[in-house]
């Protein structure tokens, strides 16, 4: 047979994409934004403060007040006055609407918020728009349906709020998390207070100027900005009932450590290292899109990403030229362009970190690739990468770099690629990619992880629950689970 003519992939030097910047100028962005308090925007204890700057451009982006132990105090306080007062005894029917109002603001608002997103945060604007958004509101959306019907998601039993909440979200989808964790809370008669990533605290003061604009009662939602010291002080506040926290499994270690012996219960959604399996029989190309998906999408800064891609090893050559040709034609820069397939790295420390386990896998001998691109000066960037020949040792397998970083093994039968699957130390998420339905099961039931994606990878829906095991942490979000989280059942 005629050998086939090999095709490469390369865009770049035959024609380029015209600039898509999304506009920016109908965003407002105020110079300096307090903690929301008691339904009112108020500046931290002695006006202490910081600043926040685009990971992309490098520019200023506003002040934000660093919230205190006794700011904390005032905003658990509040909470709790609410809880008591207001949200606790109102009618669950009535709860509904103030959620529902707040995903229809949310949905009106929505380029807004897509676009300081991205500036915030460094993410693509076809992401932010696209995908953190719309899932956002649709999670309010949801659970405004769930808060009257509490009965049927627990029947025979009594539902029961737990009271205040406590919730603290990282930098990889502020808005989306900050969505994740409230609209359960509120639609269960809980309160909350929230703290954002330091990195990124644009969109939760955004979230708080529209849920005042909701007429949400005062004290219900309180949203307090700053550094680690502020999330510890929500954790060890004594009259929060419960904590939620998602960020590294570092931080859920002190967390839990700081509850031990405490009456309040937790929610950890810690990280990962989720495994992507591709089988001989799947459909290549298909298969290459939702891997370079799976990895490359949000910089790689994806808590479930597919980070370790497991390849059967009589496609391997296939498969690794696939990935390699369409790693080259990924656009890396601008996070306000639409072409953009991949932004900025969202902070200088992050970026440290991601080019520390690029040395690191060098040194321990797998072969790395990295697409010919330019990147622009400014801003934090990281070219898209392969690890190439990684083996279950190295680190670059077994720890989690949150970065824009694959590591690509093979495997030969599929109880080899179970055990090399589930070799790790996290449990979050994992992938497979078969034609054959029978393997889909098969690999379902057997990887220890709390999601399995089959033929496709990230697809997030407020109706699925989301979460690990292992040191990727404990209970669920999203879906009829997530309310479990939020109440106490008799
Ligand atoms: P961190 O754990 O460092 O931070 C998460 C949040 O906790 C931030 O708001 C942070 O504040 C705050 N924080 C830091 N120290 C403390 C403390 N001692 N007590 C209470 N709160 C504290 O994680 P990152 O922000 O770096 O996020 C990346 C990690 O999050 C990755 O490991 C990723 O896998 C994980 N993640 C997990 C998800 C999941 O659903 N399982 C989803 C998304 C991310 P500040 O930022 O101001 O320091």
């Amino acid at each position: 047979m005629a050998k086939k003519k090999e095709t490469k992939l390369d865009f770049g030097s035959k024609w380029d994409y015209s600039a898509a910047p999304e506009s920016a100028g109908h965003a407002e962005i105020k110079k300096e934004y307090g903690l929301y308090i008691n339904g009112k925007f108020v500046k931290a204890e002695g006006g202490k403060k910081f600043a926040s700057t685009s990971p992309s451009s490098e520019k200023h982006i506003a002040y934000f007040a660093e919230a205190s132990n006794k700011d904390v105090d005032k905003a658990v306080k509040a909470a709790r006055k609410a809880y008591n007062e207001v949200w606790g005894p109102m009618a669950p029917k009535e709860r509904a609407k103030y959620i529902f109002r707040i995903a229809r603001l949310m949905q009106e608002r929505a380029r807004e918020f897509a676009v300081l997103e991205s500036i915030d945060g460094g993410k693509p604007i076809r992401e932010s728009r696209d995908v953190d958004v719309p899932i956002a509101a649709n999670h309010f959306f949801y659970y405004a349906g769930w808060a009257d019907k509490l009965e049927y998601a627990f029947p025979g039993k009594t539902a029961k709020p737990v009271g205040v909440s406590g919730q603290i979200i990282p930098w990889n989808f502020p808005l989306l998390m900050a969505a994740w964790k409230i609209a359960p809370a509120l639609a269960c008669g809980n309160t909350v207070v929230l703290k954002p990533a330091e990195t990124t605290p644009l969109t939760a003061m955004k979230l708080a100027e529209l849920i005042h604009d909701s007429g949400l009662p005062a004290g219900v939602v309180n949203i307090v900005t700053g550094a680690g010291a502020t999330g510890a002080a929500i954790v060890n506040h004594p009259d929060v009932d419960k904590v939620a926290f998602t960020g590294s499994t570092g931080v859920g270690k002190i967390i839990q450590k700081a509850i031990a012996g405490t009456n309040k219960t937790a929610t950890l959604e810690l990280g990962g290292k989720a495994a992507n399996i591709i089988f001989d029989d799947a459909p290549t190309d298909q298969a290459v899109e939702g891997i370079i998906n799976g990895i490359f999408f949000n910089q790689g800064h994806v808590c479930c990403a597919g980070s370790r891609l497991f390849v059967q090893e009589n496609v391997k050559d296939i498969v690794i030229k696939k990935l390699k040709d369409r790693l080259s034609t990924l656009i890396v820069g601008d996070p306000m362009d639409k072409n953009t397939d991949v932004g900025a790295i969202n902070s200088k420390e992050q970026l440290a970190t991601i080019n520390k386990y690029l040395k690191i896998g060098v040194e321990e001998g797998a072969e790395i690739y990295q697409p010919n691109c330019t990147l622009p000066k400014k801003g934090n960037w990281c070219k898209p990468t392969l690890f190439l020949e990684a083996s279950q040792s190295h680190r670059i397998v077994q720890e989690e770099i949150f970065g824009p970083v694959l590591t690509v093994q093979t495997f030969r039968t599929i109880d080899e690629v179970i055990d090399k699957a589930n070799n790790t130390p996290f449990g979050l998420s994992a992938g497979v990619w078969t034609d054959k339905g029978s393997k889909i099961f098969n690999l379902t039931t057997k990887l220890r992880a709390g999601i399995v994606w089959a033929n496709t990878f990230n697809k997030f829906d407020p109706t699925s629950p989301f979460g690990g095991y292992k040191e990727s942490g404990y209970g669920r979000e999203g879906g009829l689970q997530g309310l479990s989280a939020y109440v106490k059942l008799n």
